[in-house]
């Protein structure tokens, strides 16, 4: 008789070391979601993983590497103890009350113990849910490489986001307006819950759940809410708070999210759901960046007042739990002042002005108009000021303006403001606040098509650029360039 001495593999070992499934939002209770199981990814393939966020996970590179893996983070394999479930949600989509939705191809495989606390993992793209309507549960290549790419460059810019795991990818064919292949997104947040899960227990008068999910969400996540007078205006305010912040963060790197609906807003305010998105290229106000917008409801310089909007959605929502009307109104009212006290402080710092003052409202509005005016590329103007000096000529800078005379107007205003300034300080502030690599379309649109021929190493080059976005990473001159003429055909609309 043999024993068998062999340790068991390293995946294995690994496999059932490293993932622990919890699920605490499956202990909610049925009326939250329904238990299901993906629908295998037929013959998947790695198309980008993000070891960064593995280790913030606690997984090994040799795990991200296996085939387990691989098995696990497309749907095709369970994990014991994972309970695989689609959630419910209802929302508002472009200002109209559009009913239920839910998790249509988003399923969630449970949750696992980090370093940073729980976070929960979900896989995009796994195959028809309860909640797909008519959808086929499916996600697209070129839509997964945007969101994977995107997570992982909104957590190198230090924006709040949910994050990316992996993207996998399958030679199955999808429809779309023409045929595209299948891909999962693998994803991890501490939480999925949006502001639609509130509005869908209210608004179909189920309030014990309502209070049901407003208690998880805040013993879990907005704990000091307990100890308020009223925990769940205390909430509302947490959340406004948490949303203005986010909110000050995208206008400031000039990102557009396009698609700010109710079920697409996250209650720990992160930005959550990448579909039409785009940073800025030449700096427009207006900027609609997703093409199935028509009325610009979404526009670059609407979001802050769209995320109001949302708020007073869920502000709505939560009045089943509120003493009065006046209480909710008056939980949402710290946005007004935290979103522009947030930005202000934000703006400050791109300009590298240390000692920010109130006052200094009147160069970021000119600074803001004469972008505008000039058409200026948003992120390589910023960078191109980290190095200005009030004696130098300006010229790398000056070359961005076809009109000379406002832009040595306004080189003038920042000069003075420069004064009191110390300049080394100053550049380090400014070399940590304005990026030199933002995800423009035409970058993901070269590493899509790659992509789609199977060549995944631009996928990879991005990816390391974007984590370390404020990084200069000589030799790589092309990614931090203005857009080709190309770019501005690209259309990016709902489709994904
Ligand atoms: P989105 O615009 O991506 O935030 O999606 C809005 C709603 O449509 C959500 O409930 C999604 O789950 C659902 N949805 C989008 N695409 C699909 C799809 N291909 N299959 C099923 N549901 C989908
Ligand atoms: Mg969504």
């Amino acid at each position: 008789m043999t024993f068998a001495t062999a340790t068991p593999s390293a995946e294995r070992t690994l496999a059932e070391s490293e993932l622990k499934w919890g699920n605490s939002f499956a202990r909610l209770g049925p009326d939250f979601y329904t238990e299901l199981q993906p629908t295998p990814l037929p013959s998947p393939y790695w198309v980008g993983r993000s070891h960064a966020l593995a280790r913030e996970l606690g997984l090994e590179d040799q795990w991200l590497e296996s085939d387990y893996a691989l098995a696990l983070l497309t749907g095709n394999q369970l994990a014991a103890g994972s309970r695989p479930l689609a959630s419910v949600y209802s929302g508002h989509q472009f200002g109209v009350w559009a009913g239920q939705l839910g998790d249509g191809r988003a399923i969630l495989l449970g949750d696992i113990a980090t370093n940073a606390g729980p976070r929960e993992i979900q896989l995009k793209g796994a195959g028809r849910t309860s909640y797909s309507r008519m959808g086929d549960g499916r996600a697209v290549l070129r839509s997964s490489i945007r969101e994977f790419l995107c997570s992982e460059a909104m957590q190198g810019l230090g924006i709040p986001t949910t994050r990316a795991l992996c993207v996998t990818g399958s030679d199955a064919a999808v429809r779309r307006e023409e045929f595209e292949t299948a891909a999962v997104v693998t994803r991890t947040a501490p939480s999925f819950i949006r502001f639609g899960h509130f509005e869908h227990f209210s608004y179909s008068n189920q309030h014990a759940q309502l209070k049901t999910l407003a208690d998880h969400v805040i013993d879990r996540f907005y704990p000091a809410c307990r100890d308020a007078k009223q925990p769940y205006a205390a909430l509302l305010e947490a959340v406004s708070e948490r949303t203005a912040h986010l909110m000050a963060a995208w206008q400031a790197v000039g990102f557009c999210h396009g698609v700010m609906n109710t079920d697409n807003m996250s209650i720990l305010g992160l930005t959550i759901d990448y579909g039409p998105f785009q940073f800025l290229d030449a700096f427009d106000p207006g900027h609609i960046c997703n093409h199935s917008d028509s009325e610009g409801r979404y526009a670059y310089n609407k979001q802050p007042n769209m995320a109001y909007w949302n708020l007073f959605c869920l502000a709505q929502a939560l009045l089943p739990l509120m003493d009065n009307q006046e209480q909710a109104l008056a939980a949402l009212e710290s946005y007004k002042t935290v979103f522009p006290e947030a930005l202000h402080a934000r703006m400050c710092a791109k300009l590298g002005l240390l000692d920010a003052q109130p006052e200094d409202a009147a160069l970021i509005e000119s600074t803001f108009r004469l972008l505008a005016s000039n058409k200026v590329d948003y992120t390589i103007f910023w960078r191109r000021l980290c190095s200005f000096t009030p004696q130098s000529g300006h010229e790398p800078l000056r070359d961005l303006f076809f009109d000379g005379e406002s832009f040595n107007a306004w080189a003038l205003q920042y000069s003075e403001r420069l004064t009191p300034v110390d300049s080394g300080l100053r550049a380090d502030l400014m070399l940590k606040s304005n990026p030199k690599f933002v995800l423009r379309n035409h970058l993901g649109e070269e590493a899509i098509r790659a992509a789609k021929l199977k060549d995944f190493s631009a996928v990879n080059t991005l990816l390391t650029l974007l984590q370390a976005p404020f990084d200069e990473h000589p030799g790589h001159e092309h990614f931090a360039a203005f857009p080709p003429d190309w770019a501005t055909s690209i259309e990016i609309s709902c489709s994904s």
